[in-house]
């Protein structure tokens, strides 16, 4: 188990490092993330207005089309209706008339209303297209504050990970299972050092013989409150 416990001490501190080197890069990953969350929200709602647009568009070329026929319908009766030769005829045709005239006049309101409509997604659009682009200078803006971030840290990223690599494969599975599983839970903290007799993750006091057991390194020895695997005092494992 020694060997297990030291290399999980290694593992420990190489995680260390790498978590300092994730913070450096600060809520910039978050920041990228909610900047193209935001554009692709934009996008979509653009995509929304052109559909909802194409649709009134037909509408009122429909509109249109029946506006035309109803004005060649209000010519056609109104050229004959001095001709006619009978009361009924007349009326008929008057009637034809009231009808084309309503027509004409519902339809062109319907049309102006379709307008009207269209302007306003006209409008969603323009202002999503701004929005779209004050939002893309500001992520192109992270994104190279980002890159700075990672090539400055990527040499040190790299080796540290290749080292991680090196480690795990030597370790029983399970044991780095078990660091991993705490690891999630803990605040990156799988391996913790008797500090003051006490678990230097949770600061839970530790019986004096779990104390000599842990110096021992002989068995994998867990502190029983945060799960933490417990090593000896940072002081006497510092290689
Ligand atoms: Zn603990």
């Amino acid at each position: 188990m020694l060997e297990d416990l030291n290399q999980l001490i290694r593992l420990q501190r190489i995680d260390d490092q790498l978590m300092e080197i994730e913070a450096e890069k600060g809520d910039l990953p978050e920041q990228i993330n909610n900047l193209s969350q935001e554009i692709n929200k934009y996008n979509s709602e653009i995509e929304d207005a052109g559909l909802k647009l194409k649709g009134i568009e037909e509408k009122k070329l429909e509109q249109e089309r029946r506006v035309d026929e109803a004005h060649d319908q209000l010519r056609k009766s109104q050229s004959v209706i001095f001709s006619v030769k009978t009361t009924r005829e007349y009326d008929a045709i008057s009637s034809e008339i009231d009808q084309a005239k309503s027509s004409v006049t519902e339809g062109e309101k319907q049309i102006l209303e379709f307008m009207a409509n269209e302007e306003e997604l006209q409008t969603i659009i323009s202002e999503c297209h701004e929005k779209i682009s004050t939002l893309e200078a500001e992520l192109s803006e992270r994104q190279a504050e980002m890159q700075e971030r990672m090539e400055s840290s990527q040499e040190e990223e790299l080796k540290l990970m290749h080292e991680r690599e090196k480690i795990i494969v030597r370790l029983k599975k399970p044991v780095y299972a078990h660091y991993e599983r705490i690891r999630k839970i803990r605040d990156g903290v799988g391996v913790s050092h008797i500090s003051d007799g006490a678990c230097g993750y949770c600061f839970s006091m530790i019986p004096p013989q779990r104390q000599v057991e842990v110096k021992r390194m002989e068995d994998m020895i867990l502190c029983e409150v945060c799960g933490c695997i417990l090593v000896p005092e940072l002081e006497s494992t510092v290689r």
